[in-house]
């Protein structure tokens, strides 16, 4: 046997499984046919948040009052030199991955992993012998018959924010967490942006809450960004512009963008793998279907991150690798209760357990705290006073939801989930400190006003 075993794929999903593995002493090796570190990596988390947070410098810098502005009252952004950035901190994360790799000893090999059966993986003309083997082979944006990508003006996000510079007028297609994220750069950069998205409200997604859906809408809206909600669109030409047709119930109109940027349509990829001699079971989607273990209904396979299907994220893949490695290494382990969600947009989200509508349809009884983010003495020292922060909260005081928008909402988040995990109530982390002025106050303040009453 060459190999413990083998991970197809080294996106962040396979990489943790790979490590964890490794660090229980298995004998590992990665196959990967593109880079290590994914998607995420490579071509989603970490370029659109380097260049998502450089350009919101911008418009901050554009709002703060203080700041000196040229002789035409702008700031300027050198796109060039952005992109320049975005691409060392890609190389230096991938760097630091191969560190890890070699430290722990995981053999990486390059190329196309094909399975035809168990116990068996080949890469090019080598077969490689494994007890295990971990499918982390992630999803790819598909081309869907409305949006037909074209490679030139009609992209898919990677595509888009690898432009050597993009054109003045942006549609969007879908208003979910790539569309806000993306919709925010652009904007940042001057462009004109519309979205458009099918659903009745922005960030249709599972478990985010009304409130918070409605005030991403109106900061984008005030920042000028156009959003079409119920949108049924389609393109209708794509030449020199994209020409767009858009019906809402009660309109019906042609929108024209120079460059249209496609976030809706992916699918897992498993080409080369043979799903059926494995018998790995699949979901009508295509998507290998796991336990809370990452195990699929072969023993000897596990499948982690978006491979796997549910919620397409970074943060899910990582964990569902650590759990597959964890198991492989002989440690029980289960994935989380709780899967905070971060948006990078204008003014940042975070959001961690059921919707109050979910919990209210399932009989839960609860009841919410919300905390406006003005009265947190930090969001006015950096100058960031929209938003708030509700906390849902059981009779037993167990807390079943927390919901931010604003200023540092994606990392205030974490320390709510954290809580969520442990089953702390609000008496629980009542006495809890948090250093001051932080923006994390703002729990603070949401749990002192559970128990007691209001502070700020
Ligand atoms: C614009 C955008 C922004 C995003 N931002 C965030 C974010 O901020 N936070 C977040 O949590 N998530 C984010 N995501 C989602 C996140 O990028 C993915 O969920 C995550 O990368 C999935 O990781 P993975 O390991 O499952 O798959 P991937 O990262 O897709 O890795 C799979 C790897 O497998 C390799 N591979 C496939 N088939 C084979 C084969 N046969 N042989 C060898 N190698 C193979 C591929 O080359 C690839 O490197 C974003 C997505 C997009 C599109």
């Amino acid at each position: 046997m060459d190999f413990d075993v083998t991970v197809i794929g080294g996106g962040v999903g396979g990489l943790a499984a790979a490590i964890r593995a490794a660090e229980s002493g298995k004998k590992v090796a990665i196959v990967e046919k593109d880079q290590l570190g994914g998607e995420c990596i490579n071509r989603a988390c970490i370029p659109s948040k380097t260049l998502i947070d450089a350009v919101k410098l911008l418009s901050k810098a554009d709002k703060a009052k203080w700041i000196g502005k040229g002789s035409n009252g702008e700031l300027s952004l050198n796109y060039e030199a952005l992109n320049q950035h975005k691409n060392e901190v890609i190389e230096k994360l991938r760097g630091n991955l191969k560190h890890t790799l070699d430290k722990y000893g995981v053999t990486v090999i390059p190329g196309r992993a094909e399975v035809k059966q168990e116990g068996e993986v080949k890469v090019g003309e080598k077969v490689i012998t494994t007890d295990k083997m971990v499918i982390s082979t992630g999803s790819v944006p598909i081309s869907i018959p409305d949006f037909p990508l074209n490679g030139k003006n009609v992209l898919d996000p990677w595509s888009a924010m690898n432009l050597q510079s993009v054109p003045p007028k942006v549609v969007i297609v879908g208003g979910g967490v790539a569309g806000v994220e993306l919709a925010t750069l652009f904007r940042s950069m001057g462009k004109e942006v519309t979205i458009l998205e099918l659903m009745p409200r922005l960030l249709p997604v599972p478990g985010m809450d009304k409130d918070v859906a409605d005030a991403v809408k109106s900061r984008l809206e005030e920042k000028g960004i156009r959003i079409i909600l119920q949108a049924k669109s389609k393109i209708s030409s794509a030449d020199e512009k994209v020409r767009f047709h858009v019906e809402t119930p009660s309109s019906s109109e042609d929108i024209d963008g120079d460059l249209a940027v496609i976030t809706i349509g992916r699918k897992g990829v498993t080409e080369g793998i043979d799903l059926n001699s494995l018998k790995v079971n699949v979901d009508k989607r295509g998507y290998i279907v796991v336990n809370d273990k990452a195990e699929t209904s072969n023993n000897k396979v596990y499948a982690v991150g978006d491979v796997t299907g549910g919620a397409l994220s970074a943060t899910k893949a990582w964990r569902q690798g650590l759990v597959a490695g964890d198991n492989i290494g002989g440690k029980q382990s289960k994935m989380p209760k709780y899967m905070p969600l971060s948006i990078f947009a204008d003014l940042e989200i975070g959001s961690v357990g059921k919707s109050i509508d979910d919990l209210k349809n399932e009989g839960i009884e609860v009841r919410e705290i919300t905390v406006k983010m003005e009265s947190i003495p930090r969001a006015l020292t950096v100058n960031e006073p929209q938003g708030f922060f509700k906390l849902v909260i059981g009779k037993d005081g167990r807390i079943h939801g927390a919901y931010m928008v604003g200023e540092g909402a994606t990392e205030v988040i974490n320390t709510v989930s954290m809580a969520m995990e442990l089953s702390a109530t609000v008496n629980d982390l009542y006495p809890v400190t948090f250093s001051h002025p932080t923006i994390t106050e703002v729990v603070s303040e949401a749990v002192q006003r559970a128990v007691s009453g209001e502070m700020y």
